[in-house]
């Protein structure tokens, strides 16, 4: 495996690391994205670890390519907030136009570069969408057309299973949201595009633990297979 640390807009005051991590072997390409909203901690604590797992070793896979921008908003990051102007409404809304933030015109880049045939975006939200239709926490979300769908209702299928809270259970939205990275992925790149939402109402441990599954989940059924690497009983001695 091969990992390169990067800088997203670099020449300018919002640059931020990224990282391109490589299997041996030729494979899906699946970007992860998270602190595109600077306040939602659970989802950069999920990508901030497994980026350093991998790096560490303690994680490894064989086959495709991960880039991954663990926290996308440093500033808004910073401050915890959301950031603005919102972020995730500056990306082009259609072939041939322009992003309107440093930040999502660098995101745009960096996927045109690595073509990822898939888009993690994570992100967390109020409420509960197990509890009413207007909350978007604990919910993935897609586009109307999108493929992506079907995968998202088979792990949302998965991960409630392991849910005893009614709750807590996960659901899938479909929704439209033009300026937003999962658009743009869709409509720019053709590419597969789920917005993964945790709630704000549970304890971080437990928000970074679910952003973790999921993407786990999705990485096992795209063809990213990740291994835990265990050290070794004679290195310990
Ligand atoms: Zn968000």
């Amino acid at each position: 495996m091969r990992i390169e640390k990067l800088t997203l807009a670099r020449k300018t005051k919002f640059k931020t690391a990224y990282y391109v991590a490589r299997g041996e072997q030729h494979g899906p390409v699946v970007m992860i994205t998270a602190g595109i909203h600077g306040n939602e901690v659970g989802s950069i604590a999920a990508a901030t670890s497994l980026i350093h797992r991998l790096q560490r070793g303690q994680l490894r896979f064989d086959t495709g390519t991960l880039v991954i921008i663990p926290i996308v908003n440093q500033s808004a990051y910073g401050l915890r907030i959301r950031g603005l102007p919102d972020l995730n409404r500056t990306f082009p809304k259609a072939k041939g136009q322009s992003a309107r933030h440093p930040l999502s015109a660098a995101i745009i880049r960096v996927a045109n570069r690595y073509r990822p045939s898939w888009v993690l975006d994570l992100h967390e939200a109020n409420g509960f969408s197990n509890v009413s239709r207007k909350y978007l926490g604990q919910s993935l979300i897609t586009n109307h057309w999108s493929a992506s769908a079907t995968l998202s209702r088979k792990i949302i299928h998965k991960l409630n299973r392991d849910i005893s809270s009614k709750k807590r259970k996960f659901n899938l939205r479909l929704r439209h949201l033009p300026g937003s990275a999962r658009f743009a992925a869709v409509t720019l790149f053709k590419a597969k595009a789920v917005t993964v939402e945790t709630s704000w109402e549970l304890p971080l441990s437990l928000r970074k633990a679910y952003q973790t599954k999921i993407v786990r989940h999705f990485l096992d059924h795209i063809g990213i297979k990740l291994h835990e690497v265990h050290a070794r009983k004679d290195a310990l001695v």
